[in-house]
């Protein structure tokens, strides 16, 4: 990633050209301590004792409910990654995950793949996510995390500017396919449950397969267990211990 911030292009999630960010730990070997430092940082690696476990592109009444209740009953804490466009619809959704002691996070205003760089409108569409988020929800989000994992220079820099931290991922369930199902999701993610993995999974299925979300949501207690088990605190970002 040396030298590569003006054209940094990482595909994630549910891109057809994907290019995984758990990639970034080998290319991390060659870099300089700080860079490998920034690039850890920048795909989630936190405490070695912790998972922080995240969702995507909520909140949602269809869905987002269920993971409420169900992250109760584990008595798990995570950290959501807001559409701006989905909050104007559902403020009291968003107030809510607060309220229940979850973590707020950015994720844009809406889903939209970057194609054409566009600084001046990544910036306002940003800005406008977090007067959003904190006008709804009540806090300020600190973390941001684009569509797709699509970072350009133009996305960076308006984080920056907005005062966010751009956090992607280590580990992902694929649970936004229409096969998904909660034994895959688990599948997928075991082998990356290990400490200092940051977990992608989402709470709505507004990009995804309809219904998908109801793999991820059914895989939770075996993930949470599985980290259990093997002496790992499961929490939000904010608990991560992000370099
Ligand atoms: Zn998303």
């Amino acid at each position: 990633m040396a030298g590569a911030a003006g054209r940094l292009l990482l595909a994630g999630a549910a891109a057809a050209t994907a290019v995984e960010v758990a990639h970034l730990a080998p290319a991390a070997g060659r870099l300089t301590p700080a860079r490998r430092t920034v690039c850890r940082g920048l795909a989630g690696y936190g405490s070695a004792t912790h998972v922080a476990l995240t969702f995507d592109d909520g909140p949602d009444p269809r869905s987002t409910p269920h993971f409420l209740d169900e992250l109760d009953a584990l008595e798990v804490r995570a950290t959501f990654f807001l559409l701006g466009s989905m909050l104007e619809r559902a403020p009291v959704l968003g107030r809510e995950l607060v309220e229940r002691g979850h973590e707020v996070a950015v994720h844009g205003w809406d889903h939209r793949r970057p194609w054409w760089p566009d600084p001046a409108r990544d910036l306002t569409e940003l800005r406008r996510t977090v007067g959003t988020i904190t006008e709804a929800c009540g806090v300020r989000p600190r973390w941001y995390r684009p569509p797709y994992g699509v970072l350009t220079s133009g996305l960076l820099r308006s984080a920056r500017r907005t005062g966010l931290r751009t956090v992607l991922w280590t580990g992902w369930g694929r649970d936004w396919t229409a096969h998904a199902t909660p034994a895959s999701v688990y599948a997928t993610l075991r082998p990356q449950l290990r400490g200092g993995a940051t977990l992608l999974l989402h709470d709505s299925d507004c990009t995804s397969a309809h219904g998908a979300w109801r793999s991820a949501l059914g895989a939770l207690p075996r993930v949470v267990e599985h980290c259990r088990e093997r002496g790992l605190w499961v929490g939000s970002l904010r608990e991560h211990g992000l370099a």
